[in-house]
This record gives structure tokens, C-alpha cells and sequence, in this order.
């Protein structure tokens, strides 16, 4: 097998993880006649329930790593914590799609942000951090406010400190109890957006319309598309994009968060090469979503169109929406423009994602009235 195989349907595709993105994966797979395995710590996991074969084990467990490995013919991934040992033995058995050393980078923020700045991408001022001592060095640099964030398994704000001017540093290091992390100057930012890039085994780009994305407590709460940002601003993120997905010599899909300033300015936040949460929008919305995308880069295919099909917007559904009993999903049903998505996670906890909505509308203020409508009927009084 070389590095540029096509895997036509019919193709047993391989996914490490098991949760919401590796689902909305397997049903898009599925779709298109391939065949899906995953494999994580889990069971009765949402990959699993809608994949051909659930296979729990560990990421270290090196006999049960190539024996998954054999028995899929390309593997990728849906999300990026997997252990590069354990894609480095997956790859003596099988076609490995975006390859490990995209996830060495994506999954350590340091590494990331040095590959960043090395490629000459704007992002926000930064300093690694591995003691007290580069801690209060690396504030008298950036100055306050600033982030302090873990080197490594950062996501949706774990691992993150606000330093401000009264801010103990001595007990702000202990809290990080010695993990390597990384200083951030704060960004006052005038909005949060993504882009969603795929590029395809001959190394041809698409890229989706940008991404606005509104965060509540550090998780995403809303994603608008079209972001309301300028033709000027939206053509600067998707080159930025499309620069990083090359500087990668990435074969999937990438998404890109990143802050837009007051003057216009965009800043690199954050790499993610699979599917993304600010991307679910495009099950419903766009000609090919970003989990046949992902599908078709990873599988050799030609890329699909990724034109928005109408201004459409998508609303998380946490734990929390539970916390009255079960949701009135019929009241939300109700509101006709409205797709419900539920990942089948038996136990709603506060802040976990349990599902999403999306609403497709005439105008993003319509789509965007009626996901949030109808994410408030769900909740019992
Ligand atoms: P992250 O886990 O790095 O994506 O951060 C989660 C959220 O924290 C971001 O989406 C922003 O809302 C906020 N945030 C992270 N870094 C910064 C920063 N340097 N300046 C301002 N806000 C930030």
C-alpha cells in the first residue's frame, strides 16, 4: 500500500475513539456502503452503537492496537489524544490517514503553536512555562490578563488559568502540579470563528464557510453560519486555513480556531485535524458534511462540494438541558426547520454533550431564533 491507495466502498474504515464526532463518522460511512470498527477504552460507546465492530481496549495495549490495525484496511481518528506509539504500531498494519506526525503536533499546545509561528501563521504571543520561575518570567513578557494552559489534553478550557495582576503565581503553578504548560497573552477578541479545511490525498484543498462561535463557561454553545464577519475577514480565515492544512502536509480534515480582532487582525487559537464541534452544522446544512469530508480525504476519494446549502445555525445540548427530567423533545420537534442530534450517552452529567440542534433558516437571525426556541422548549419547567 502506498500513500496514495483509494479505499472505495465496501472498505472496512478503522477510528480511534469513540464519541459523538466518530459517530456522525460511522453514519455518514455507513451511508456510502463502508464498513466502520472502533476502538477505545469504552463499550456500548456512541461510535460503537452505530459501528459494524466495538472494540474496547486500551491506547497502550499494544497486541489489541495491531490486531485492529489488521482488521481495517485505513485508519483515522476522532480526536487527537491517541498516544503516537500506539499510531505508529497501528501503521505497520494498515494505511494511517491524517498520519501520526500530524497528531504528535495537534496534541501538545506547545508543539503546536511553535509549529504555528515556524510556519508563519499569526497566533497570540506565547511562552512555554515549566517551573515557577519561566512562569513569573514569562508574565513579566506577556503581561496580565493572560492564559496559562497544559502542554498536553487541553480541550474546551480544561487545564486553563486566568492570570490577572493579583494573581498568586506560586499557587496558580501549584494547580498545574508540574505538567509542562504554556503562557498566552490574552486577546481581546471581537469574535471567536473557525474554519473547517479538508485536503485530499493529491493534495487538493476545500474549505467551508467560516464558522462564528459563541462560547458559554469555555464550551461551545452556538456556531452561525455565515459567520458576520466582512468578505475581507472571511477570505483572510479561509487562507489561514488552508496555510495550515498544507504546512501540515495534512490528509484529512483540519479545523482551525481562531480569533478575530477589533482592526481586522486573525489570530491562530487552536488545531483540531478531525471533525470539529463548530462543524455539525454542515450534517444538515452543506452539500457534503464535514464527516463525508473527512471520509473522502481519509479514503482517497475526490473531495465534495461544501457549499451551505442556507444560513443555518447549531445549539450544544449538555447535560444541564436534562436537569428537569427527560427533555420535551416533541415541543422541540415542533419547530419544523429544526434536526435533533442525540449521541445515545445514557447519563446526561452538567456540561457533558449529549446532543446538538440545528436550524436552517431564510436568514442566520431566523435560523438562529428558531434552534434557540427550540432548544428552550426542551427544557422542563
Ligand atoms: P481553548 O481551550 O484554548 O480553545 O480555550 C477555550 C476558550 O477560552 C476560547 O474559546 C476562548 O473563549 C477563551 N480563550 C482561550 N485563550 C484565550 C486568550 N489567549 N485570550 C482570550 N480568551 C481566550
Amino acid at each position: 500500500m502506498t500513500s496514495s491507495t483509494v479505499f472505495l466502498p465496501g472498505s472496512t474504515v478503522g477510528v480511534m475513539g469513540s464519541g459523538q464526532l466518530g459517530r456522525m463518522f460511522a453514519i455518514a460511512a455507513r451511508r456510502m456502503g463502508y464498513r466502520i470498527h472502533t476502538f477505545s477504552p469504552e463499550r456500548d460507546t456512541p461510535t460503537g452503537q452505530v459501528a459494524d465492530v466495538e472494540v474496547c481496549a486500551g491506547y497502550g495495549d499494544e497486541a489489541a492496537v495491531r490486531a485492529f490495525a489488521q482488521g481495517v484496511d485505513v485508519l483515522t481518528f476522532e480526536f487527537e489524544n491517541v498516544p503516537v506509539q500506539s499510531v505508529d504500531w497501528a501503521a505497520e498494519h494498515c494505511v494511517v490517514r491524517p498520519s501520526g506526525r500530524v497528531l504528535h503536533v495537534c496534541q501538545h499546545r506547545l508543539r503546536e503553536k511553535e509549529f504555528l509561528k515556524a510556519a508563519g501563521l499569526p497566533l497570540p504571543d506565547f511562552a512555554p512555562v515549566d517551573s515557577l520561575d519561566s512562569l513569573r518570567a514569562a508574565v513579566a513578557r506577556l503581561g496580565t490578563p493572560s492564559v496559562l494552559k497544559t502542554a498536553a489534553f487541553g480541550y474546551d478550557g480544561k487545564g486553563q488559568r486566568k492570570i490577572m495582576p493579583d494573581s498568586n503565581l506560586g499557587e496558580a503553578w501549584a494547580g498545574f502540579e508540574g505538567q509542562a504548560a504554556v503562557l498566552e497573552a490574552w486577546v481581546p477578541f471581537e469574535r471567536e470563528i473557525s474554519v473547517l479545511v479538508a485536503r485530499s490525498v493529491a493534495g487538493e484543498t476545500a474549505v467551508y464557510p467560516v464558522c462564528e462561535n459563541v462560547h458559554t463557561h469555555h464550551v461551545l454553545d452556538l456556531t452561525l453560519v455565515p459567520a458576520r464577519i466582512s468578505p475581507e475577514e472571511a477570505r483572510l480565515a479561509l487562507q489561514l486555513a488552508e496555510r495550515a492544512a498544507v504546512a501540515l502536509d495534512l490528509v484529512g480534515l483540519l479545523a482551525v480556531e481562531m480569533f478575530l480582532l477589533a482592526d481586522g487582525r486573525i489570530l491562530i487559537n487552536e488545531l483540531a485535524p478531525r471533525p470539529h464541534n463548530s462543524g455539525h452544522f454542515s450534517f444538515d446544512a452543506s452539500i457534503t458534511s464535514q464527516f463525508e469530508q473527512q471520509l473522502r480525504a481519509v479514503c482517497g476519494l475526490p473531495l465534495g462540494a461544501t457549499d451551505l446549502l442556507r444560513p443555518a445555525a447549531m445549539a450544544n445540548l449538555l447535560g444541564d438541558v436534562w436537569a428537569n427530567g427527560e427533555p420535551d423533545w416533541a415541543a422541540a420537534a415542533a419547530l419544523p426547520s429544526v434536526k435533533i442530534h442525540l449521541y445515545g450517552k445514557a447519563e446526561p452529567r452538567p456540561g457533558r454533550k449529549m446532543g446538538h440542534l440545528v436550524a436552517l433558516g431564510n436568514s442566520l437571525e431566523e435560523a438562529t431564533e428558531q434552534v434557540c426556541e427550540a432548544r428552550r422548549r426542551l427544557v422542563r419547567r
